[in-house]
């Protein structure tokens, strides 16, 4: 490729100016024809009174131009709530975040002499990091962990596209699907659905707590890692500390329209003007960033001029063996230029194609929902005894009943052996007496105002179902 290329260049807080600085001389010199949209974010544009950390203009640039390379943005105590990275994922879709992780020559960890050579590709937009939390009872509060179909299919495509793109064979689907069935449990059934469409890369599953034991054990057995959002964000720190920590993990926030490139660090603010930062995360983000563009033997060149300028033991204090040994950020720089051309032994970039990132993609097939409960989860001071006693005299006459309660998702009524400590938040879950009836809203309106009239709290309401005839809600332990 030889015509130039407009990408949003967001430098952003702390270390940020300088760590992106090193990206766009080293990409400069490499001679790829980038022409740098810079843009504001982060700490100065909170303080101008933007909530967002955001300007427009900075939205209107990345959406015109596709790509942006960003530096870490900070979001400074009592200028909003919300993070500016957060926000730019949420706003732009970015539903993909692939996090390399391989050995460089040079770095001294426990791990220096194993092939560690992984991608981790993680959800980024839902479950539990799509933020919605509630306070239900004063001493309860919840968190909504949200996985869809959809969002679970886009993710695991992308995930085998990676692995096409860069010639793997294998992938390994991360959940804690014994446990949580119906979240993690459609994240690997959808994994094992896209899976088909892949026939020359197997796939494996792994829970997550096992994952994490072979990662420490044996991380050269994982190619790539296919995980929801929280799993993924825990998975990777605790690989990037396999290879060296945070100053050599580079990341990639993919959509369908707009992909973002940035390392995995924040901001380090004590760090920020004193040139002693690893610049390497953020260079690798760039260079995948040069290959999503298609600029796949420049990139190449890049990662190996790092890993050779690794091999002469080149490094900044964070790798160094000691601080008198450590060169500096822009010192670092000037030998990775020096070196472009050069290949250290026995380390080789992969063999990259071009990534195919799955587009927008419809709900999949309806199936028939059928109301069979509702779950109440109620406060009362009363015992658990006194509680399930009055809930089934005052539906004695009615055609739904209370079939049983729970807390934290234990049972506790009726016919329970040994009674479990009840938080303030018991559920309540009615049933009709007649299993082939449905539970129609005037049966929700009834016990709603039931539960009023008798003076009882509800902190929360959920519709309880089937879906074609199967379950869509687990049962209580025990019930
Ligand atoms: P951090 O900025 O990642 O820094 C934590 C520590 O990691 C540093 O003190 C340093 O360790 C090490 N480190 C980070 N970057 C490094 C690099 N390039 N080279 C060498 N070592 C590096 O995390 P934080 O202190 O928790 O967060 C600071 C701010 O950044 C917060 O406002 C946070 O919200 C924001 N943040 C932004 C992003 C993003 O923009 N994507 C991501 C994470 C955090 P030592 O102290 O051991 O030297």
């Amino acid at each position: 490729m030889s015509s130039s290329t407009t990408v949003t260049l967001l430098p952003g807080d702390g270390i940020g100016p300088e760590v992106t600085q090193a990206a766009r001389r080293i990409i400069e010199a490499v001679g790829v024809p980038i022409v740098w949209e810079v843009c504001e974010a982060g700490e100065k544009v909170f303080k101008k009174g933007i909530s967002s950390g955001l300007p427009q203009d900075t939205l209107d640039s990345i959406a015109r131009n596709r790509v942006a390379l960003k530096g870490p943005l900070q979001t400074p105590v009592g200028y909003g709530e919300k993070s500016a990275n957060v926000t730019l994922r949420k706003h732009f879709e970015t539903f993909g975040n692939i996090r390399p992780i391989r050995h460089m020559p040079g770095i001294q960890t426990p791990y220096k002499d194993r092939p560690i050579d992984f991608v981790v590709v993680r959800e980024n937009v839902e479950d539990l990091y799509a933020g919605v939390e509630y306070r239900d009872t004063p001493g309860v509060s919840k968190a909504l962990k949200l996985i869809s179909r959809r969002g679970s299919e886009k993710i695991a495509r992308l995930a085998f596209e990676v692995a096409r793109s860069e010639g793997r064979k294998s992938v390994h689907v991360v959940s804690k699907a014994n446990i949580l069935k119906f979240t993690e449990g459609l994240f690997k059934k959808v994994a094992e659905e896209v899976a088909k469409d892949y026939p020359e890369i197997e796939l494996f599953h792994v829970l997550v707590d096992n994952c994490a034991h072979q990662l420490v054990k044996r991380p050269e057995q994982f190619e790539v890692l296919l995980t929801t959002n929280m799993n993924g964000d825990i998975l990777s720190d605790l690989g990037s500390a396999l290879i060296g920590g945070l100053g050599l993990a580079p990341g990639a926030n993919i959509g369908s329209e707009v992909s973002i490139f940035e390392a995995v660090h924040g901001s380090a603010p004590k760090y920020a003007g004193k040139n002693s930062i690893n610049p390497v995360a953020v260079v690798l983000s760039s260079t995948m960033m040069l290959r999503f563009l298609g600029f796949v033997e420049e990139a190449n060149k890049i990662d190996q001029a790092i890993a050779y300028t690794f091999s002469k033991g080149i490094l900044t204090r964070d790798l160094a063996a000691s601080e008198d040994r450590a060169v500096s950020t822009t010192v670092l720089t000037d030998h990775i230029i020096q070196n472009l051309g050069q290949s250290p032994d026995g380390w080789e970039p992969h063999d990259f194609k071009s990534l195919q990132v799955p587009q927008k993609l419809e709900n999949g097939p309806q199936e028939e929902q059928r109301i069979v409960g509702l779950d109440v989860y109620l406060r009362s001071s009363q015992s658990t005894d006194e509680l399930g006693k009055k809930l089934d005299e005052l539906t004695r006459e009615k055609p739904y009943h209370l079939s049983m309660m729970s807390s934290r998702g234990m049972k506790i009524y009726p016919h329970v052996q040994v009674p479990s400590e009840r938080v303030d938040h018991a559920r309540c879950r009615f049933t009709m007496r007649d299993p082939q009836a449905p539970f129609e809203l005037k049966h929700i309106e009834d016990l709603i105002a039931l539960l009023h009239r008798e003076g009882y709290m509800w902190a929360a309401l959920q519709k309880i179902a089937t879906f074609d005839g199967e379950r869509g809600y687990t049962l209580a332990q025990g019930e």
